[in-house]
């Protein structure tokens, strides 16, 4: 079944809600002490969001630490006259959100990208789909990474032979405008 431009549109805007959602309930985890536990599920929320980013399987150990979590308690429940107020483990609340927003990237698309330099596994969020290293070290990296790569692909030959191209275009264009000129 394909969804409508209006359901994907829906869930965008729910997926980009329940992301911050999640990154409130991640971040708060952050001010109590860094437990063996709370470094584990942060690594695991890692390691999912950026499989999700790539579109590749997580790490078995990463779903085994969020079923984990998931299987937290609930503390209290009580009702204030209009709505019910379910307290729950917060490391629970923080999984069940990441739940919620992977699947809703399942309709729209994911709203946080993955670093690109290979090998780095931090995740990039905002900056309207045109951020795409976690730092300026990495999108550095990268960019001189990448130059390596097609100069060992097509030796040092490549460039001269794009300087050459986009000379020879240049030189079209002068003619072309010469030849308009004259009719
Ligand atoms: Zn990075």
């Amino acid at each position: 079944m394909t969804e409508s431009i209006r359901q994907i549109r829906i869930a965008r805007e729910q997926a980009r809600k329940t992301l911050y959602e999640f990154l409130t309930a991640s971040a708060s985890l952050r001010y109590s002490r860094p437990t063996a536990r709370i470094r584990r599920f942060r690594t695991a929320e890692d390691q999912i969001l950026s499989a999700v980013a790539k579109k590749i399987n997580p790490p078995p150990a990463a779903c085994e630490c969020l079923k984990a979590e998931l299987n937290r308690g609930v503390h209290r429940v009580s009702y204030d006259q209009s709505r019910l107020i379910i307290q729950k483990d917060p490391m629970r609340e923080a999984a069940e959100r990441l739940c919620q927003y992977v699947e809703l990237t399942h309709i729209c698309g994911p709203m946080h990208t993955a670093c690109k330099l290979e090998g780095c596994h931090e995740i990039v969020f905002g900056g309207r789909g045109n951020k795409r290293y976690c730092c300026p070290q990495h999108r550095e990296a990268y960019w001189t990474y990448d130059r390596i790569k097609q100069m060992s692909k097509y030796g040092a030959d490549y460039f001269k032979d794009r300087q050459r191209k986009t000379r020879a275009t240049k030189k079209e264009q002068k003619k072309a405008k010469l030849r308009q000129g004259k009719t």
